[in-house]
């Protein structure tokens, strides 16, 4: 095992300002009004910098910028745009692991992952857009001999994009990538909790872009997040975050008739159907990995696999075998390389999840594992950690419908395939889901009937460039990833043009 240097320690390979403006049209600017705010590291609980606290004013600035860049950066040609995303996504990764320990540090999820995970998707997914803009054709129809309907490609202008703290990095690329690509620019708004990062990766990357490409407001929901989803100079609101929240960007956004993309919460069903236990095989120990994944990043994942559904027939061997399994999640420094579970992102997230603890307890669940926050001593007793946790008890439950976003699994059995899949649907979400069976008959037809964005068969937590996610139901409102994603951020123009020269 081995530990990266805290910021601020001998041998860091991150150290941060000691406090960071708004980045707005390619400089820092100091808040107009609303001063600072401290931000601290879910490791220790320690504040590490400050934060500009932003407001309509800091929103109407950077809108400034982006209107400013807007003409010019939608024109350019699209092998320009990509290759500005191709080398950004070189300098991230000349800068890998930086990112990845400013990540952990940042949020307490463990470098582990953020090296092997966040960061290599955050880059690729700029170099995905980087080839789907160029591969991009337009459509053109042909009406009749002398007319024809062409289809263009068009920037939406400047968009407007609030995300969460659960990824800072990927959620800021995910949005990022796919808006600079089709040609618009960008004011974004980062969680109030973890604004660092994205300030540290426009550092590295400030230099390959126009000014006012993309700008950074930080603040809070209602004082930054609001202005710049109500406002009439964005063409568009791009937002990922609690579905609650989702619903007042709706409101906001119908203001001025904008649309919105929303990627929103989740209570994903995870099934293992009986055939799983036939054999004590690499394939039953993937399930078993599988049923783990509720813990990673913490629970704090939208598609958190938070509702395991095992059949009948194995119920209590396969969860006798889940249970050891879970006990073995290594948890403990984000910073250490075998950490596999961290700090929860927020002391506000810790109190949640604890108070979801008591909840289960109250209506009625049986705790298996877990059940309380983590003291993990010494330089980590200021943290932010809660214990793996398993609860069994029914879907009716609350720690079954309600999304904890923390690393707790709530359990229950089910009878046969119609079961499974009522129960699975049971929910206001539709996110993702997870199925475990070793026939693919099954798989399919599971696949095909959880109402959910992405199913994920005999694997789980995978987030290729490629693959379309997004919610059904209350998890949200169109796609990300995916060539698709570039459609939510262009305007189709239709020139039908008539080539006779005769009166018709
Ligand atoms: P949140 O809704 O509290 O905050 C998200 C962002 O919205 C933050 O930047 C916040 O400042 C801003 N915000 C809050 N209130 C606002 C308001 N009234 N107006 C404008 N902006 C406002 O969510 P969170 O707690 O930061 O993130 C966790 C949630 O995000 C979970 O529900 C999770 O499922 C969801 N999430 C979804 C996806 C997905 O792709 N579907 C991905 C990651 C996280």
């Amino acid at each position: 095992m081995s530990r990266y240097a805290a910021p601020g320690q001998d041998g860091a390979i991150v150290s941060y300002e000691n406090r960071y403006d708004h980045w707005i049209g390619g400089e820092y600017v100091a808040p107009a009004k609303g001063g600072y705010f401290d931000n601290p590291s879910p490791v220790n609980g320690q504040p590490f910098t400050e934060i500009a606290r932003g407001t309509a004013d800091d929103v109407e600035r950077a809108l400034d910028a982006a209107h400013g860049a807007a003409p010019g950066w939608g024109r350019t040609s699209v092998a320009e745009r990509a290759n500005v995303l191709n080398r950004i996504a070189d300098r991230m990764e000349e800068n890998l692991e930086r990112l990845a320990v400013a990540e952990s540090w940042e949020n307490g999820k463990p470098v582990r992952e953020t090296l092997a995970a966040d960061m290599p998707l955050a880059i690729d997914h700029f170099r995905y857009f980087a080839g789907a803009i160029r591969a991009q054709e337009g459509g053109l129809a042909e009406l009749d001999e002398d007319t024809v309907a062409y289809h263009f490609h068009e920037p939406l202008g400047v968009v407007g994009q609030i995300i969460p703290w659960n990824f800072p990095i990927l959620m800021a690329v995910w949005k990022l990538a796919p808006a600079l690509a089709a040609g618009n620019t960008v004011v974004l708004k980062p969680a109030e909790q973890t604004p660092a990062s994205i300030h540290l990766l426009m550092s590295l990357i400030a230099d390959l872009l126009p000014p006012g490409v993309v700008n950074i407001v930080n603040g809070f929901g209602v004082e930054a997040g609001k202005p710049l989803a109500s406002s009439a100079r964005v063409a568009k609101v791009a937002f990922t975050g609690e579905t609650t929240t989702g619903r007042l960007i709706m409101q906001y956004a119908s203001e001025n008739i904008k649309p919105v993309t929303l990627e929103l919460g989740g209570k994903s069903p995870n099934l293992f159907f009986d055939d799983v236990s036939t054999n004590n095989d690499d394939f039953f120990d993937k399930a078993l990995e599988g049923f783990t994944m509720f813990a990673l990043n913490q629970g704090e994942v939208c598609t958190c696999p938070s509702r395991a559904l095992i059949q009948a027939g194995h119920y209590s061997d396969f969860l006798a075998a889940a249970v050891d399994r879970t006990n073995a999640i290594k948890q403990g420094h984000p910073l250490d390389t075998e950490t596999m579970v961290g700090a929860q992102a927020s002391n506000d997230q810790l109190e949640k999840i604890l108070s979801y603890l008591d909840i289960g307890q109250r209506e009625g669940a049986k705790l298996l594992t877990g059940g309380e926050r983590a003291d993990l001593g010494g330089e980590l007793a200021g943290g932010y950690y809660v214990q793996p946790t398993i609860f069994q008890g029914d879907n009716a439950m609350r720690i079954f419908q309600e999304e904890i976003f923390g690393p707790v699994v709530s359990v229950a059995s089910f009878t046969d395939f119609a079961d499974g899949i009522k129960i699975a649907n049971d929910t206001l979400y539709g996110l993702g889901a997870g199925v475990w069976t070793r026939d693919l008959n099954t798989a399919y037809r599971a696949g095909r009937a959880i109402q959910a964005g992405r199913v994920w068969t005999n694997c789980y937590h995978a987030y290729p460039a490629h693959a379309a996610f997004g919610g059904y139901k209350q998890s949200g409102i169109g796609r990300e990833n995916h060539r698709m994603m570039l459609d939510h951020y262009q305007q189709t123009k239709n020139l039908l043009v008539n080539y006779s020269p005769k009166a018709v």
